[in-house]
């Protein structure tokens, strides 16, 4: 479930915590529990940065810890969980949102005309007010074909769409 290549994840843990956080993602275990130090060493993070997204998960009621105090030295544990659940539906709510934005941007591909210059892609209508001539560099508005990013778009949704079958299943 935490897949952390799969698209839907990368974009909410990268929102939430970082690049770091992915890494953190892949050594934490799905049903296992794990210490912040393991964790640390796992993904080769520090120690502190690990802690500081841990609370971000826990105050996002993805984690979970409980504590294991050793009788002879005093010293607590912290033991990380993640919250299956929770995230199942943090995850799903995070795939509704993606899929809302893709299927508006595929419409707009789907219904505009697109025209490039060297720094922007703009809409035919856009370009025609500017008459075909970029003055922030300098260049002409050329028609660009977009079936390649509508193909694109199109892909995305469909992997976001099989992946939310799947993760009702699981
Ligand atoms: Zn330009």
């Amino acid at each position: 479930m935490l897949e952390p290549e799969n698209l839907v994840v990368r974009e909410y843990f990268s929102k939430l915590l970082g690049k770091e956080g992915l890494r953190i993602l892949e050594t934490v275990p799905d049903d296992e529990e794990i210490t912040d130090e393991e964790i640390a060493r796992l993904s080769e993070t520090k120690l502190t940065t690990v802690r500081r997204m841990l609370y971000t998960l826990y105050e996002n009621r993805i984690a979970e810890y409980r504590t294991e105090r050793d009788d002879e030295s005093g010293w607590i544990t912290y033991l990380w969980r993640f919250n299956r659940e929770n995230i199942k539906k943090l995850m799903r709510a995070e795939a509704e949102e993606l899929l809302k934005d893709l299927e508006s941007q595929l419409e707009e591909e789907r219904e505009g005309v697109f025209y490039q210059c060297n720094c922007q892609r703009v809409l035919f209508e856009e370009a025609a007010a500017r008459e075909f001539w970029c003055d922030e560099c300098g260049s002409d508005f050329e028609f660009v074909e977009n079936s390649g990013v509508i193909k694109e778009l199109k892909e995305e949704v469909e992997e976001i769409e099989k992946w939310m079958q799947e993760i009702k299943r699981k």
